[in-house]
């Protein structure tokens, strides 16, 4: 083994365009604080020994189990981190104390809609398990044990029972793609995108990591360049882990896409760089591996990489979620984009979302149908949703959602939908909202008409391809009435008499700027806050014009529904 195998830090380059392909990766990157899932891995013990695992675990030289003492600190590292926190090992249900951590969870962290669970066998403690968490993702590779034991569990999240076909973690972009493709990969890597950053413990210290897999890498070198698991460390801004971004990157199989192997063939693919991890594997735990070079390598361009199974997200029926956007953030997009991809439900979920004409260059990179409209419409995003509605249909949706671009789903969302159709037989399915105002801050409020079940918000309805007529509505709607477009839109719901169903949860997070709503609550309106135009509406809708459109149109007059 000679020292230029073991991974260094990416070399400050002098070439421009290799220059420029590194910036434009590290501004498309997410850090922390953008992620929707933060790991704390508090073991690296596990009972299987997958090819290609993302946490190098038979790469690592010693066992290790997070103290309970470390894993309280790393929650409260985490306080106000509004997304899911997972713990995950190794398997981590072999730690020793899991009760005991099960029980600081709860301490820590009082929502239980972010206490996450990643495993592949409970062993016995499903019932404290399901006490303990609200989002699960449960894999166990296809083990007759595993299986058994998440028998329990397996309809509250992410549930994948057959073996994973895992991607190369050791085929190193850097040594099978030119610097500045690699930057470009890079820069679009599936982990970065869709998972998370974590904390581990290393020597008994923790050590937080912008990316579970570059603590992978560090762990099973026995490195420390984790940061100080500080309060608010998540929040810093990505200029902070730039550093780790050059270390462990260009060393890393994720953005190669090198195809790899079934989880129990137990074969560790791998190019030079990490010819080093390969031999631990190799001549201390006799495992099976296989070098790859520019030459040779076989390329999974198609699959993310996270996509570990095949059938994983194409059980279940076709939902398409549409999503109009106009001006908003980036971060808000990402925010809403998030929650469609983090979706906890049995089905190919295919988010579609449609540029106001203000297209974004940015989601042509995301797992998005990404549509966008020349010009502006100015009709509070009827047309896009019209527009989106019908790919959706030309695209085999037995199911088409809606989530405006300032709300979000929660994970559950899609589920409790599904489940209310098959025990409804509905067409219209209906969930209800949480308020929020534009910081996040959750407000202290319901709606009487969505309580009273004669409102639906848009971002809270999804229907059945049995009435997608309905989606018609969205561009025929006047323009005039684009303010109260939901109204309408449940109002034509209600003149064809198609059943609705609802949930009664609330799982959708909903962005209020409505004046009414922090009038009634006795709050500041926010500086872009929102009235809508009542009056003008009604005169509208009680004109000879308003009832001869709205006929016209809608096949119905809205105040007489
Ligand atoms: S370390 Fe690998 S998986 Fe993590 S962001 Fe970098 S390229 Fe992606």
């Amino acid at each position: 083994m000679t020292a230029d195998t073991l991974a260094p830090p990416a070399p400050p380059t002098e070439n421009p365009q290799v220059a420029q392909a590194r910036r434009e990766a590290l501004a498309a990157m997410r850090p922390p604080s953008k992620m929707g899932i933060i790991c704390i891995d508090i073991t690296n013990k596990c009972d299987l020994g997958c090819s290609n695992c993302t946490r190098l675990l038979v790469n690592q030289d010693k066992l290790w189990d997070m103290t309970p003492e470390n894993f309280r600190a790393a929650l409260r590292s985490l306080e106000g981190y509004p997304g899911t926190i997972a713990i995950i090992g190794g398997n981590p249900c072999m730690h020793p104390k899991f009760a005991q951590l099960c029980r600081i969870f709860v301490e820590e962290v009082p929502d239980k809609r972010q206490r996450g669970l990643w495993t592949n066998n409970v062993f016995k403690h499903a019932e404290i398990s399901k006490e303990t968490f609200g989002v699960f993702n449960l894999n166990p590779h296809n083990s007759k044990r595993g299986v058994a034991s998440l028998a329990p569990l397996k309809d509250l999240g992410w549930y994948y029972e057959g073996h994973s076909d895992h991607s190369s973690l050791l085929a190193a972009v850097q040594d099978l793609y030119e610097p500045a493709e690699m930057w470009e990969r890079i820069g679009r890597c599936d982990i970065n995108q869709n998972w998370s950053a974590s904390i581990v413990q290393v020597r008994g210290e923790l050590k937080a990591y912008f990316c579970e897999v570059a603590a992978s890498f560090d762990l099973a070198r026995g490195g420390t360049h984790g940061k100080d698991v500080v309060p608010g460390w998540w929040r810093a801004p990505f200029a902070a882990f730039h550093d780790q971004v050059d270390r462990f990157c260009p060393g890393c199989g994720v953005p190669a896409k090198v195809k790899g192997h079934l989880d129990h063939e137990e074969i560790d693919t791998y190019s030079r760089t990490n010819a080093d991890l390969a031999e631990k594997s190799a001549v201390k735990k006799k495992r099976k591996v296989q070098e790859v070079d520019r030459a040779t390598f076989q390329s999974v361009e198609e699959k993310p990489v996270t996509l570990y199974s095949p059938n994983l997200y194409r059980k279940g029926p076709p939902i398409f979620v549409v999503t109009p956007y106009h001006t908003e953030s980036l971060d808000m997009l990402r925010r809403c984009h998030d929650s469609v991809m983090a979706q906890q439900v049995e089905a190919n979920v295919t988010h579609i979302m449609v540029a106001d004409g203000h297209a974004r260059p940015e989601i042509d990179a995301w797992n998005v149908i990404h549509i966008r409209l020349p010009r502006e419409h100015g009709d509070n995003g009827n047309t896009p949703r019209a527009v989106g509605s019908v790919v959706a249909q030309t695209n085999g949706a037995e199911y088409i959602a809606f989530l405006d671009a300032d709300n979000w789903y929660y994970p559950e969302h899609l589920a409790s939908l599904l489940e209310g159709q098959r025990q409804t037989g509905a067409s219209v399915l209906c969930a209800w909202r949480d308020f929020y105002d534009p910081q996040g801050r959750r407000l202290a409020m319901t709606e009487v008409d969505e309580d009273n079940l004669t409102h639906v918000d848009t971002s809270c309805l999804m229907l059945h391809s049995s009435v997608f007529e309905l989606t018609e509505i969205w561009s025929r709607m006047p323009k005039k009435l684009s303010p109260v477009c939901d109204r309408i839109f449940y109002f034509g719901v209600r003149h064809r008499k198609y059943m609705s169903g609802f949930t009664r949860k609330r799982t959708v997070g909903f962005t209020t700027l409505y004046t009414s709503h922090y009038n009634s609550l006795g709050l500041p309106v926010p500086a872009n806050g929102k009235a809508i135009p009542l009056d003008d509406i009604m005169a509208y809708l009680t004109s000879v014009e308003g009832v001869r459109e709205t006929v016209n149109r809608l096949g119905f007059w809205p105040l007489s529904v």
